[in-house]
């Protein structure tokens, strides 16, 4: 079925809500408009996107955002950091934090990560939970009980409705329904952009009253030099399989802008001399490649031409020491 029959058969159901809640802000903002001699209210708030690896989380952050913010591939825990993205429009500043997958936490970088993912939960103002329309049931019983407890307002989002029918979807929205009453479901797409516009809407209404918290022409909290690194290990995750992408961390060495061209230079960190071999490849080609592609990528994020340096070392334990975690941004410091 395609997004667009979806919305044809499906209306009044998620559609209707969401039209009463607008009238009603607008009827409240008309009135606060008069009472303050038309000074225009203004509306923050921080929206946590949560859910297991892979639903799409990342997807749906960038097409709010409007910027490819968080990498994205089809392999699970590509998203490792919290991160942030900011909309702004006159009368609201939403900033959306994407963040790891819930996953079992085998390495203390996991635990690192879970924290992310619990902490969202409590210092929201609206939680996104998403899940995929296939996905069974909740996996992660603790965060489950979090969210049923929790009084921060949930949007649901069964993403990918794009892959299923519509008989299968109400299966699946009766059921997130019975699991989270509170929550508000909806049914979207974030690679085709279905619905995303209503989810919006929603968020808006939700969005306690309150100055920005941050410039309103800012679209992230990270520094460049994250984006530079995320993409490398974008490519990395796209050019080799097994452990080899899970083992390896990028870092930043150099940044250098000049008027014409901006001089990177990265190291690829591994945990095994076998690993270091085959990110270099035979005489070098498969870490060229990587190269290659990431430098394209840097190039069209900053629209500048970019020199790339890349080279591998050999870190045995960059996933178990604190020290590096923090380094790292995977630990607070
Ligand atoms: P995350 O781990 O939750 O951040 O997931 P990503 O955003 O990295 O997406 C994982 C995979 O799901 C990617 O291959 C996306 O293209 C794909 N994906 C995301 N949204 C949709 C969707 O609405 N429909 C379909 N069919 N695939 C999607
Ligand atoms: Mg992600």
């Amino acid at each position: 079925m395609s997004p667009m029959s979806y919305q044809l058969l499906y209306p009044a159901i998620y559609f209707n809500e969401l039209f009463f809640l607008n009238a009603d802000a607008n009827i409240i903002f008309c009135f606060f408009a008069a009472q303050n001699n038309c000074k225009i209210m203004h509306k923050s708030g921080f929206v946590n996107i949560i859910g297991s690896p892979n639903v799409g989380k990342s997807t749906l952050m960038n097409i709010l955002v409007g910027e490819r913010l968080s990498i994205i591939t089809s392999k699970a825990q590509t998203t490792r950091h919290r991160i942030l993205g900011i909309v702004n429009d006159e009368e609201h500043q939403i900033v959306f934090s994407d963040t790891p997958g819930i996953v079992d936490p085998a390495y203390k970088m996991h635990e690192g990560m879970m924290g992310f993912v619990k902490s969202a939960i409590t210092d929201a103002d609206v939680i996104l939970l998403m899940v995929e329309v296939k996905e069974r049931q909740f996996k992660d019983q603790e965060i489950l009980e979090k969210l049923q407890k929790t009084e921060v307002p949930i949007i649901l989002l069964i993403n990918k409705i794009d892959e299923i029918d519509q008989t299968f979807l109400e299966e699946k929205v009766n059921y997130w329904k019975e699991i989270l009453p509170k929550a508000k479901v909806y049914p979207i797409s974030a690679l085709h952009d279905f619905n995303v516009d209503q989810v919006l809407l929603e968020i808006k209404a939700l969005l306690p009253e309150c100055p920005p918290f941050y410039d309103k022409d800012q679209l992230t909290d990270k520094p460049e030099k994250f984006f530079v690194s995320e993409i490398i290990r974008e490519k990395i995750l796209l050019n080799y399989k097994k452990e080899i992408p899970y083992s390896c961390e990028v870092e930043i060495e150099a940044f250098k802008e000049e008027p014409k061209i901006i001089r990177i230079r990265a190291v690829i960190m591994v945990i095994r001399d076998s690993q270091k071999g085959i990110l270099i490849g035979h005489q070098g080609k498969e870490l060229k490649k990587v190269g290659t592609l990431a430098r394209k990528d840097i190039e069209k994020f900053f629209d500048k031409k970019v020199f790339l340096e890349l080279y591998v070392k050999v870190n045995k334990d960059w996933r178990n020491s604190e020290d590096q975690l923090k380094r790292f941004g995977y630990l607070n410091k």
